[in-house]
């Protein structure tokens, strides 16, 4: 027998709605690529977003078509991820950070109809045109006298967003469908071999949405205002666009200053309670935090993901700053969010050291995403806090293939393999160890390559650390440590190494420390390791394993 509920589908178009009539005057905040700051709300966006999708219905943009952009977080791309989402067309946001060919290969891939794109990004736009023949508009994110004229020459027909809406009435009539439609596209970053498309749906999106607002999640509310650091060409900014309007949370977008006086600045300034980004943007903040001895009194929490937050930069936000600090995992097949770090009741009466020890790990299973560790075999490993093993998910949020790949679905028996080596304690707590082609396999044992750098990042006078694995005629591969020192420290190879005694096994300890003035970081800010072991590792000869 089946239950005698109404079966109403998950639209995206339905968390604006309902943002837009209970959070009408709301406020979305975004800092402009023009450099000024814009203000708008709720019932604004929901009016402006009806009026883009009465211009893609004018500009002959077919239901599903895929609609680019090359956008920094702020409100114009706020209304493309409801306008063409809203309006069954897929939302394919793109990261600009990528070099030009490799843009106009996911544009090609995805065959995207149209590309939306801020004016910084116009030279990218100008770049690829010519070899994007499917693109039939190339929108510009700005108003119609700001149109540079050497863009309408390089891109014949470029078209400018605000002139586009201003021509269109401010009603639309959302259209409601199959939940499962495809709604929004987002290539992985493709460390390894070419990107891969990650479609999401309605349905996968809004239970997302739900799932991240959650109290032991990002306990977003009504009373939060939101800044998501983490970009919205980076996994939908984590979701926090669709989870802020399901929750009626005041957003602020921070456009493309993302220094940490800019972005201290516009959290003072607009009261933001909550921020999301990946560990490198907070090294800005931090540090500008630290040196000019300043607090943001409303900054109550900050959600750190996207790679390892070092328990050094855990503890310098809670203990400095008073900023409670959540550690997340996920990937962009997983929508992203996959844990979440909070304690439990049974946690509280802790001392201080041992909810610390908890806090640092990438925590907890969020409802919705099942998790499982195995062995090289594929045979489960026990939640015990030490096996370390393969971490499989499965979800209704975690992507079962990737769009128009010829490859096999990536699927194990309905599971997908994460590529991250993990541990799982028996309350669920998962520690990364590692990615699978990061870890450092030394003489038969594996060597975390995180853990080495949290230990680096625990030394005052280190800015930054990556760990990478140096082939070794006698162990395989041993540790070498690539360091960033703190502007004016006269650090050494052999001070930073006899920091490592005592805190891991002897042989753990990196063979030797290589000072460089920069950390490459890829496109989504993190630290590029493939890149650091091919500039970095020529085979050495057989190094001291005790
Ligand atoms: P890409 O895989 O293309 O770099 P993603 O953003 O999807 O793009 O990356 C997901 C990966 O990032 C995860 O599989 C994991 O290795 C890493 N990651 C994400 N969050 C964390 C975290 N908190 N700690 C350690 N690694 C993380």
């Amino acid at each position: 027998m089946l239950g005698l509920m109404q079966n109403h589908p998950l639209m995206i178009s339905g968390l604006l709605d309902f943002a837009a009539r209970y959070h009408g005057d709301t406020e979305i905040v975004s800092r402009r690529v023009e450099g000024d700051v814009h203000r708008t709300t709720y019932a604004e966006v929901q009016q402006r977003a009806s009026q883009c999708a009465n211009a893609l219905d004018a500009l002959g943009l077919a239901a599903q078509d895929r609609v680019g952009t090359l956008a920094w977080n702020g409100y114009r791309h706020f209304e493309l991820y409801y306008a063409a989402s809203g309006s069954e067309r897929i939302l394919h946001t793109l990261n600009p950070r990528l070099h030009p060919e490799q843009i106009a290969w996911i544009i090609n891939h995805a065959d995207d109809r149209m590309v939306c794109f801020d004016l910084t990004f116009a030279p990218i736009a100008k770049a690829v045109a010519a070899h994007c023949p499917g693109v039939k508009h190339w929108v510009a994110l700005c108003e119609a006298d700001a149109l540079p004229a050497d863009l309408a020459e390089a891109i014949p027909g470029v078209l400018s967003y605000d002139a586009l809406l201003a021509a269109q009435p401010a009603r639309y009539a959302w259209p409601v469908f199959d939940e499962n439609t495809a709604s929004s596209l987002c290539y992985t970053s493709g460390t390894t071999g070419n990107p891969k498309g990650v479609l999401y749906s309605h349905r996968s999106t809004v239970l997302h949405a739900y799932a991240a607002a959650l109290p032991d999640v990002m306990n977003l509310s009504a009373r939060d205002s939101v800044l998501p650091v983490v970009p919205m060409f980076h996994v939908n900014a984590w979701g926090i666009p669709y989870a802020a309007a399901l929750t009626g949370a005041k957003l602020v977008f921070p456009g493309p200053a993302l220094d940490g006086k800019s972005l201290f600045e516009l959290m003072r300034d607009e009261g933001v309670t909550l921020a999301a980004g990946v560990p490198t943007v907070w090294l800005g903040l931090l540090n500008f935090m630290r040196d000019n001895k300043v607090r943001i009194p409303t900054l109550q929490r900050t959600v750190i993901g996207g790679s390892a937050a070092a328990p050094a930069m855990i503890r310098a936000f809670e203990e400095e700053l008073g900023i409670h600090v959540l550690h997340a995992w996920g990937m962009t097949e997983m929508s992203p969010l996959g844990t979440l770090c909070s304690l439990k009741n049974k946690h509280l009466a802790l001392d201080k050291a041992s909810q610390f020890a908890i806090q640092v790990k990438q925590g907890r299973p969020i409802f919705g995403v099942d998790v499982r560790v195995v062995d090289g075999n594929g045979a489960d490993l026990p939640w015990d806090g030490k096996s370390t093993g393969n971490l499989l998910v499965r979800g209704p949020w975690i992507a079962s293939d990737y769009y128009r790949s010829e490859a096999p679905s990536p699927l194990q028996d309905g599971w997908f393999p994460t590529g991250d080596v993990v541990t799982i304690d028996a309350d669920g707590y998962i520690q990364i160890t590692d990615r699978t082609k990061d870890v450092i396999k030394s003489g038969g044992e594996w060597i975390s390559s995180i853990e080495l750098e949290n230990i680096a990042m625990a030394h005052p006078a280190v800015a930054m650390a990556a760990c990478i694995a140096r082939p070794d005629p006698k162990w395989d591969e041993r540790p070498l440590l690539v360091v960033v020192k703190r502007e004016g420290s006269t650090l050494d190879r052999d001070e930073l190494l006899k920091f490592y005694e005592g805190k891991v096994a002897k042989w753990m300890i990196p063979d030797d420390v290589v000072f460089v003035p920069a950390i490459p970081l890829g496109a989504t800010g993190k630290m590029l390791k493939n890149r650091l072991r091919a500039e970095l590792t020529a085979p050495q000869a057989a190094s001291p394993q005790a």
